[in-house]
């Protein structure tokens, strides 16, 4: 069927997603184009997400380290945050990270085509570009990869009493005296953290009953006691009433178990979401399925239920980290190609054995696999083993004490199924356990792996030891 058409493989949305489509497709000797709506082209990861995030946030924490110097007998006088060039800092590398995108697009293998694109029909998109001029393209199958917007939330008078979001938040050069942060996940969490330890009096207001529900409970809870640690005040199971002026400062009225009470500060930080961009590209007219949440219903292959057009990353409203939406671009890429070649090979399933999640604040949160309450909601049977870094010597070392490991493991052989860490490297710890995951080792593998001392890698061989013992007794009943 391909023939017909311009293109075999159209990607629409050139960020993480859809470069790694485009790149996948056009590897794969399909005619492939992708096609860039945006005025810079480097995608959400480098130009407002986790790039300048984590710019901010190494300034950040380097800075707590500083003025922690004393308890390592040093002694240093801590000056000053400059705001200024720490948004300077930022923005140097992220121009430098966004030229090498934009050269990856501009000299792919695939045709690069600038404008916003909609569906005309089933196969045929138009592509408005800067100046106005349109282009028609007709492709076999495409992938929609166009990635999240900030949620809207509706809560009486933010909007007219102001509020920033991310996108300001990251280009800011000014610490607000005092900052309360609407939401409870990732962003919310790290930006507030960042905000806090700069100087800003930092207030979390969160809905759900624990910050960063996609963790396990007692992870929410040892990142709690950690930001009230160090002054972060956490609100959990709040509802905002209304927001409005208050001199110069904006005061939020919240009800918190039954009782109402009002929080008053320079600035409103608006961390509750994003949602997949997928409405106003004409998919509805196409009869593509979008639930209410603004999610795409896609099956395991990523395919809508129009089975040419597939999604990949934030747009599909599921697992919204880079490196998955890297993975679903190659998966989506390689089944659009199936596709259009007519080929009887199986299409690819997803396959989110493997997902993980970081959170880069201080004390860092890594999971890998299942977390505990995936694990019940999936009705498998599991042992878990924990271990504090507060009883590890490395960690006492380096004065980190807040935080644990976690593993979880399946009964019958003791496979690792899922890790959790929250503390000093969690982000790069995990990967000892995805790599451990991938080839379905078991806990026994990891206690008996040899792991150099003293180091904060050796703290995971605590409760593989104890899920490893478990394990063996249960053989020996
Ligand atoms: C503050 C923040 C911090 C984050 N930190 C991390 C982190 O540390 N680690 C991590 O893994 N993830 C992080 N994320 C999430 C991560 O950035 C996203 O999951 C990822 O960038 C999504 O990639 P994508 O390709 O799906 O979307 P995008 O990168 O947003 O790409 C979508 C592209 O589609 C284009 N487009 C949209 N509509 C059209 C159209 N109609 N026509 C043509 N083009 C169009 C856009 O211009 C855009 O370039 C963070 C996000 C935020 C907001």
């Amino acid at each position: 069927m391909a023939d017909r058409y311009d293109y075999d493989v159209v990607v629409v949305g050139g960020g993480s997603a859809g470069y790694a489509a485009g790149r996948t497709a056009a590897a794969q000797g399909a005619r492939t184009a992708v096609v860039e709506g945006g005025k810079e082209m480097a995608g959400l990861c480098i130009l407002r997400g986790c790039m300048p995030s984590k710019a901010f946030l190494e300034s950040a924490h380097r800075w707590h380290e500083i003025r922690r110097a004393g308890e390592f007998g040093l002694n240093v006088q801590p000056l000053d945050v400059d705001m200024p060039a720490v948004q300077a800092r930022k923005k140097r590398l992220i121009a430098d990270f966004a030229s090498y995108r934009e050269n990856d697009l501009q000299h792919g293998k695939f045709t690069l085509v600038r404008g916003r694109a909609t569906f005309d029909d089933a196969h045929t998109l138009s592509v408005v570009a800067g100046d106005g001029s349109t282009t028609r393209l007709t492709g076999a199958t495409f992938i929609i990869s166009t990635g999240s917007v900030i949620r809207c939330v509706d809560v009486p008078g933010l909007v007219e009493t102001g509020y920033i979001t991310s996108d300001e938040a990251l280009n800011s050069e000014r610490i607000p005296e005092s900052l309360a942060v609407l939401g409870g996940g990732v962003v919310a969490v790290e930006l507030g953290q960042f905000f806090a330890r700069v100087g800003a009096k930092t207030t979390l207001l969160q809905r759900g009953d624990r910050l960063v529900r996609n963790y396990d409970a007692d992870v929410s809870a040892e990142l709690e006691r950690a930001f009230r640690a160090e002054g972060i005040d956490v609100l959990t199971g709040t509802k905002l009433l209304k927001v409005e002026q208050a001199g110069k400062l904006k005061r939020i009225t919240f009800e918190q178990r039954g009782h109402t009470q009002t929080l008053e500060a320079e600035e409103i930080l608006c961390a509750m979401g994003r949602d997949p961009a997928v409405r106003g590209l004409g998919l509805e007219k196409l009869g593509v399925e979008i639930a209410k949440d603004g999610c795409l219903g896609l099956d395991d292959t990523l395919a809508t239920n129009v089975p040419h057009i597939f999604a990949a990353g934030d747009a599909t409203g599921r697992h919204e980290v880079v490196h998955i939406a890297i993975q679903q671009g190659e998966w989506a890429a390689r089944n659009a190609v199936r596709l259009a070649r007519g080929s009887t090979e199986p299409m690819e399933k997803a396959d989110y054995r493997l997902k993980a999640l970081v959170t880069f604040t201080d004390p860092e949160i890594a999971v890998v696999g299942l977390t505990e309450i995936e694990a019940k909601e999936q009705g498998i049977d599991y042992f878990t083993a924990q271990y504090p870094f507060a009883d590890h010597g490395k960690s006492l070392i380096a004065g980190e004490l807040f935080g644990f490991v976690k593993l979880i493991a399946e009964k019958t052989r003791g496979e690792i199924i899922g890790a959790e860490i929250i503390g000093p490297h969690a982000a790069d710890l995990i990967h000892e356990q995805i790599a451990v995951m991938r080839y379905h080792g078991t806990a026994a593998d990891v206690a008996t792996m040899p792991h150099y001392h003293p180091t904060m890698a050796e703290i995971i061989t605590y409760p593989a030891e104890e899920i490893a013992e478990i394990v063996k007794k249960q053989a020996n009943l």
